[in-house]
């Protein structure tokens, strides 16, 4: 690149060429160097407890979640709750959120299906990772925000659906790893179908006032499906009827 120093105007220019190809829109997706240093204290404080995938953690200091919550929340978006999004909905706990992304022991290049696309924040730590993401919303309103914001920070690699998520996405199926970010009352049937052999599932299970368990649940083989108890969460109901 030597010779280029000769011309400072073709310097110049050269660089702007090169920061519109391919460095703007990384920079516009991290947004300052403030909610940088925010996300790497958010990503230490999960680390703390106990996350150590990197590529997890890696995502997680990458993913500009500030993006993924209503105006009025951005100061708050690098804090280790949930916060609301509208339709009584919310953005997940980011501890919760690393702990099913390392569960699922993720690899790029993963067909992935997530149940409750909610803001987008999931599914963008997921496609991060390199997974191609099907993620399903049951409120239309979310969905088309979510698809708004995912396409305007270039995730390219994720669908997202209107619909009910208790049936999965059969035309996609099937998928390595699925997550469900709503609790539902039992394991959606069809989302085991729509596993792969080898494949693993995270899933909240129990009532919306009771107890709710993380459940990962593993496939042997077509019919031999195991479940784990993980851990006690407490997530939104997993709702029926498109909404
Ligand atoms: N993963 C989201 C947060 C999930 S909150 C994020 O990263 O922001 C749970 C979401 O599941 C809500 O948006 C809720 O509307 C949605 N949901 C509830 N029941 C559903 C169903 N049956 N199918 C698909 N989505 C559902």
């Amino acid at each position: 690149m030597m010779f280029l120093s000769r011309s400072p105007l073709f310097r110049l220019t050269v660089s702007a060429l090169l920061l519109s190809a391919c460095g703007v829109e990384a920079q516009e997706r991290q947004g300052d160097p403030e909610q940088a240093e925010r996300r790497r204290a958010m990503v230490e404080q999960i680390e703390s407890y106990g996350v150590r995938d990197s590529a997890t953690l890696a995502a997680m200091r990458a993913v500009p979640r500030h993006e993924f919550v209503p105006g009025r929340y951005r100061d708050r978006a690098y804090g280790d709750h949930p916060l609301p999004i509208g339709h009584g909905q919310t953005i997940s706990q980011p501890y919760i959120v690393a702990y099913m992304t390392e569960i699922l022991e993720l690899e790029p290049g993963m067909k992935v299906l997530e149940i409750g696309t909610g803001s987008g924040y999931q599914a963008a730590v997921l496609a991060e990772i390199g997974c191609d993401v099907y993620t399903m919303e049951i409120f239309g309103a979310l969905a088309e925000s979510a698809r708004e914001r995912l396409g305007r920070l270039a995730y390219d690699s994720v669908e997202v659906r209107h619909g009910d998520g208790h049936y999965g996405w059969p035309e996609a199926a099937p998928f390595e790893a699925i997550i469900v970010t709503a609790a539902a009352g039992h394991i959606p049937p069809a989302l085991v179908d729509q596993l792969e052999v080898g494949g693993r599932m995270v899933i909240p299970v129990g009532s919306v006032y009771g107890v709710q368990n993380l459940i990962l649940v593993t496939k042997r083989d077509e019919g031999e499906v195991r479940t784990r108890n993980l851990l006690p969460v407490r997530f939104v109901p997993m709702l029926e009827g498109l909404r």
